[in-house]
């Protein structure tokens, strides 16, 4: 098996309803997928994280070429040559964002290749299903937040989530009212985490965390800067609250120094980011290192979402025990029509689980007739 061409796609919607968080909003979705396909007629899909005309770019003008003619199977061969070429430009950002879209669609492959769900090929006994946590409680919009996340936070337990995430990040006094504001909605059995996209320093942070510890919080996502892994172990000293981080990082080399320092009670490495399946592999071998716990970050279409299960459920729970904490995936709640409308069949969510994939290869039944509507550029 061969690697006959490989396609980058472009694909961009408006939302109906934008949304806000501590560093920006967002007016509308994008996304970029590759297509890796074969001399003997079949198709990988896989996805970037980023910025889709520069990951389009480096998948076109870059990683693409590079391995054309090679076979797929060979994830390992192709993951070290990609990064050999990259490492001068490219150690973190969209060049490893676009090689994990390359690497998911080789992985693909792979396991279409092996007929089995790819997750079974990465090691796993069959897997019905896996909790997962609503990512919502965003900012923005006209209406009050209290409101708002009053009936987000009804829909949420009707459809029975046990696990929710909230935004952080509009100032210390409001973020601990609205911390209190949603335990009270959501009630005292359910797991409640919040997110402050890096907004804070230290100071803020350990403020922060301090106040909404009474709430039982399962952790503080991103408190502080994820250039600064020394204010991580700050915020950890004067908090009782696990911390989690790890979206804006790249390979085993980047998040390496995190584990060597226990900076993070929770890596969050997005697959579609980090390196893909292979890397992600990697990085959760060397988490099981240092006793850290790991929960895919999961931003993306079905392609995305797929990616991250399929390793997810590849990966036993950390520590070694009896009864170890339950697996608990991130389930994004925004408006995003490409987990649903591009693929033939979308992850099954139910009950607050989604449920594995049982077809060969990530799947989902990727369908390119439906990227039309969305479509901002195709290039090969
Ligand atoms: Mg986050």
């Amino acid at each position: 098996m061969r690697i006959r061409s490989v396609d980058a796609v472009h694909l961009r919607t408006t939302l109906e309803r934008p949304f806000s968080f501590s560093q920006f909003s967002y007016t509308d979705r994008e996304t970029m997928l590759v297509k890796v396909a074969t001399e003997d007629g079949r198709t990988g899909w896989g996805e970037a994280y980023g910025p889709a005309a520069i990951t389009a770019a480096t998948v076109r003008e870059f990683l693409g070429p590079m391995i054309v003619g090679r076979d797929p199977g060979a994830v390992e061969s192709l993951w070290a040559s990609m990064y050999a070429r990259s490492i001068d430009y490219g150690q973190k950002g969209v060049l490893i964002a676009a090689m994990s879209a390359l690497d998911i669609a080789c992985w693909d492959l792979k396991a279409q290749d092996a007929g089995v769900p790819l997750y079974r090929l990465l090691g796993s006994e069959p897997v019905e299903s896996i909790e997962c946590y609503w990512t919502g409680f965003y900012f923005g919009g006209e209406e009050p937040l209290e409101s708002r996340w009053e009936r987000e936070a009804e829909e949420c337990i009707d459809q029975g989530f046990h696990a929710v995430k909230m935004k952080v990040g509009l100032g210390v006094e409001r973020d601990a009212e609205l911390v209190g504001m949603l335990r009270g909605f959501v009630g005292s059995g359910c797991n409640l985490a919040i997110d402050a996209n890096h907004a804070y320093s230290p100071i803020e942070a350990i403020d922060l965390a301090r106040r909404v510890e009474p709430h039982n919080i399962h952790w503080f996502e991103e408190p502080v800067s994820p250039l600064d892994a020394q204010a991580y172990l700050d915020v950890k000293a004067a908090t009782n609250i696990p911390l989690a981080g790890g979206e804006c990082e790249y390979t085993r080399f980047g998040f390496q120094k995190w584990f060597d320092a226990r900076a993070l009670d929770y890596a969050q490495p997005d697959v579609c980011a980090c390196g893909g399946i292979t890397e992600s592999m990697k990085i959760a071998t060397l988490a099981s290192l240092a006793g850290i716990h790991v929960t895919p970050h999961v931003w993306g279409s079905a392609i995305g979402q797929a990616a991250a299960l399929h390793f997810y459920a590849a990966r036993p729970r950390q520590p070694f025990t009896l009864t170890p904490e339950a697996k608990l995936i991130e389930c994004d709640r925004t408006e995003n029509p490409f987990r649903t409308e591009i693929v033939e069949t979308p992850i099954g969510l139910d009950g607050g689980c989604w449920h594995l994939p049982e077809a060969a290869g990530l799947g989902i039944g990727v369908v390119p007739e439906r990227f039309e509507p969305y479509l901002v550029g195709r290039v090969s």
